[in-house]
């Protein structure tokens, strides 16, 4: 079942909280959960303030492979095997032409349990990330809605927020001190927009229409999991079919946001069934389902953040950047930034240390494995590049194509892929 109201009994909605503490996290998703957890291990005091209650609905349910050290950092690994979740051992694209290409196995490129990952839904993928933070002791608090960050000249210390409390809904706005402030409150980039420094790339302004389906037809063995990504003729806009548990699929399709949603008074499903008619792979594979919930329509502009951290604050997940989702890279980069500012504060801390050189220490090594998926990214688009000639020109680029499929892209020795592509740009989005 797919949860798309947010529930009435969230766990975490009368979580007391106090005046003052090391670490506020804004935002419960898995960037800021992820940072939460690791500071609490540590021994700080954290409180993770989330407006939403859990669970929450949330779209982005592929993994890459590349999040097995953060699951097990964070000790789920175990929870994760025993779960309903679909095993994903591979993706695969097919053509604008219809033409299956041979998928990508994690596992014969690396013989290892960490090379196969998985579909999750992420109302119960989420909510199983903050029990853990709370088990392992961190605060989280939902019906928290941030209105401000508080600052002393240009050091972050505290947040106000709008509680609700309990289910008869009063509010209550308190200003709460903390030594750090994480800002992880995803598309929303609380902090980035209000300090004025979110660029977005002209190049990846898309949109999508999603939703899901019970019942689709579903590859067998080690194929089921798989994520397909379907090109639609013309190489507008593509497909993704991603296989949830409860037989359901998600299904969406992304293009520009000019192509997408011309202004021509299109209904959603009128724009999703118009782009079903140019993928016969997937219309085939849907074609007998039942639909499940409506359409729901998103803006995915790909745009990031100047810099990741200031004097007592930090950026992390999509707060400080997003892109496009065509290669499933969200939550990798969402578990990767909270790991990499969990560290650095908490070095911080030992140091007596708060300030945005130290906060942000990562932030180079972060940028650059980002902007690797930005590039291969820029491949998909580009009308002219086909990346089944280019490996047959290069084969030896292959494997650092699928270290980038499984997300392993926070090492230098990638470049040379990139070298070889050239400067390949898609059109200009605007
Ligand atoms: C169409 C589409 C498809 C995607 N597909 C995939 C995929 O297949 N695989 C993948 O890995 N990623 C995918 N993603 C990306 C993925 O969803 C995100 O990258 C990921 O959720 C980022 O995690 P986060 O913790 O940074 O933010 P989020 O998960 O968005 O969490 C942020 C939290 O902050 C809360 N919040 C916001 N503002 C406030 C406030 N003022 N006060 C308090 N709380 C606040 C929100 O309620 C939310 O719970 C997709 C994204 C899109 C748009």
């Amino acid at each position: 079942m797919i949860t798309t109201k947010p529930s009435e009994s969230c766990p975490f909605q009368k979580t007391p909280v106090g005046q003052s503490y090391d670490v506020i996290v804004l935002g419960a998703g898995p960037a800021g959960v992820t940072c939460a957890t690791l500071l609490a291990e540590a021994g700080k005091s954290v409180l993770v303030l989330e407006r939403e209650l859990m669970p929450r609905f949330h779209v982005g349910e592929s993994l890459l492979p590349k999040t097995y050290p953060t699951l097990k950092r964070l000790g789920l690994l175990e929870k994760m095997k025993q779960s309903a979740f679909p095993k994903k051992y591979s993706v695969q694209f097919v053509t604008e032409m219809g033409k299956l290409t041979q998928p990508f196995y994690f596992d014969e490129y690396i013989p290892h349990e960490s090379s196969q990952t998985w579909q999750v839904e992420r109302a119960g993928f989420d909510l199983m990330l903050a029990e853990n933070g709370v088990q392992k002791g961190a605060v989280v608090r939902t019906g928290a809605h941030v209105i401000d960050v508080l600052f002393d000249k240009d050091r972050a210390i505290g947040a106000k927020v709008k509680l609700k409390n309990g289910q008869a809904g009063e509010e209550e706005v308190r200003e709460i001190a903390c030594e750090v402030l994480v800002d992880a409150t995803g598309q929303s980039a609380f902090l980035a927009n209000r300090l004025k420094m979110r660029e977005s790339d002209p190049l990846l302004q898309k949109g999508t229409v999603w939703s899901y389906f019970e019942g689709a037809i579903r590859d067998e063995g080690k194929d089921e999991g798989a994520t397909i990504i379907m090109q639609t003729k013309g190489k507008k806009s593509w497909f993704w079919y991603i296989p949830l548990s409860d037989d359901t699929v998600s299904v969406g399709c992304t293009g520009s946001m000019k192509y997408m949603f011309p202004g021509d008074g299109s209904t959603p499903e009128q724009i999703f069934e118009r782009e079903l008619a140019k993928c016969p792979e997937m219309k085939r594979r849907i074609e007998n389902s039942k639909q499940v919930t409506e359409f729901k329509v998103t803006k995915d502009f790909t745009y990031r953040a100047k810099q990741t951290a200031g004097p007592g604050w930090v950026l992390i997940g999509d707060a400080f950047g997003f892109i496009d989702p065509v290669y499933s890279s969200g939550i990798l980069l969402a578990f990767a930034s909270g790991e990499f500012a969990a560290d650095a504060i908490i070095e911080g801390f030992e140091k007596n240390d708060l300030s945005a050189k130290q906060l942000g220490k990562w932030n180079d090594v972060f940028v650059t494995g980002l902007t690797y998926f930005k590039r291969l990214i820029y491949g998909f688009y580009a009308p002219d590049f086909s990346f089944g000639s280019f490996f047959k020109k290069y084969p030896e680029c292959r494997n650092q194509m699928i270290d980038i499929l499984m997300g392993d892209v926070f090492k230098p020795d990638l470049e040379t892929l990139f070298e070889k592509m050239g400067d390949v740009v898609p059109p200009s989005d605007i």
